[in-house]
């Protein structure tokens, strides 16, 4: 069996659209073999070429030879073609697409203390008081002596004290701000302070370390009924209702007159439940008029300015707010609790 030249074209002419036809690596190599490789096509009309004439024989060797060098030319351009496409394919797979947003990071959030804490100080600055803050190591002069508590008052075994070096304590209230403030500035004052406080005390409902707000006005014309005024709007801004105040006499040394003061109970209706141990009330802070002394040790004339002061638990304010049983829940750090918030 012999070929000729125009047979040879032809067969080139083949392998050129088989090459361009090979959709992959793979399949392009197959058709490689089946023209260059050692029984392929074009070796195959290589070893014809011996029984040609000598003439015949250099002229279709030569095409022979040309045609497989411009196949294997073809094959090389088509193979770097799908390599390319390859890859692109692979990258379009592979893709990231850096502009879609995060799965989602969970986010933190502030602890109810703060977020009571924080309502509590933006009540009062809508209302004119300056936010103020005093040192939690106080001198016994500052924490009691000043506030008309002196060393033999019995309110200071009420109020267990942490004692620090010279002579120094963990204030027991937040009442020294009332009288670094007093002190160094001159009245009218408008005071809003709330911080953490010390006693020797643990127990479900106590911890030796909580926290109380302050407040404090000294004006020339305050009087107890601007007191209850406040404290009114106060409370039904914390409880988010319209609460019931209850003032009961009680007595403090660093105010004159004073009270203790409840708000009724918004579960029952004051008609007593576990919540407010079937008084009907809840107690929330104390309160009073400035004690004349106190003014007096601080530099003021108490026959001009008169000022009333009130304190209470923001623990416990948080937890009546909430409904949270236990105290222990708010200084414990558990994220299934506080997630709730
Ligand atoms: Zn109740």
């Amino acid at each position: 069996m012999s070929i000729d030249a125009a047979q040879l074209e032809s067969l080139t002419a083949q392998a050129q659209a088989d090459i361009a036809g090979a959709e992959s690596a793979h399949a392009l190599t197959e058709v490689r073999a089946r023209y260059l490789g050692k029984k392929g096509s074009v070796a195959q009309v290589l070893r014809t070429l011996g029984k040609l004439d000598p003439a015949d024989r250099a002229a279709l060797g030569q095409a022979a030879n040309a045609a497989k060098q411009r196949i294997e030319a073809w094959v090389e351009e088509r193979r770097a073609t799908i390599e390319q496409g390859e890859r692109g394919a692979a990258l379009e797979v592979e893709r990231l697409d850096i502009t879609l947003p995060s799965a989602g990071v969970p986010l933190g959030h502030l602890h109810p203390l703060s977020l009571v804490t924080r309502d509590m100080v933006a009540f009062f600055s809508s209302m004119g008081f300056l936010y103020e803050e005093a040192p939690e190591v106080e001198t016994e002069y500052n924490n009691f002596e000043a506030l008309n508590i002196p060393a033999d008052h019995p309110s200071r075994d009420e109020q267990d004290t942490f004692f620090v070096e010279d002579g120094n304590v963990l204030r027991t209230q937040t009442s020294n701000v009332q009288i670094r403030t007093m002190s160094q500035q001159q009245p009218p004052f408008r005071f809003i302070a709330p911080g953490r406080v010390y006693r020797r005390d643990s127990s479900p409902r106590h911890s030796p370390m909580f926290h109380q707000i302050e407040g404090f006005i000294v004006d020339e014309t305050v009087t107890f009924g601007d007191l209850k005024g406040v404290l009114l709007a106060f409370g039904r801004h914390m409880m988010r209702g319209d609460i019931e105040l209850r003032f009961r006499a009680n007595h403090f040394p660093f105010t004159e007159p004073s009270a203790e003061m409840d708000y009724a109970c918004l579960l029952c209706a004051k008609q007593g439940c576990p919540a407010c141990s079937n008084s009907g009330w809840l107690e929330w802070g104390g309160c009073g008029m400035i004690h004349p002394r106190v003014l007096e040790r601080c530099g003021i004339d108490s026959e001009v300015y008169q000022g009333f002061a009130f304190g209470m638990g923001i623990d416990r304010t948080a937890m009546l707010r909430y409904g949270v049983p236990h105290l222990r829940l708010l200084f414990e750090g558990d994220t299934r609790f506080l997630e709730q918030f």
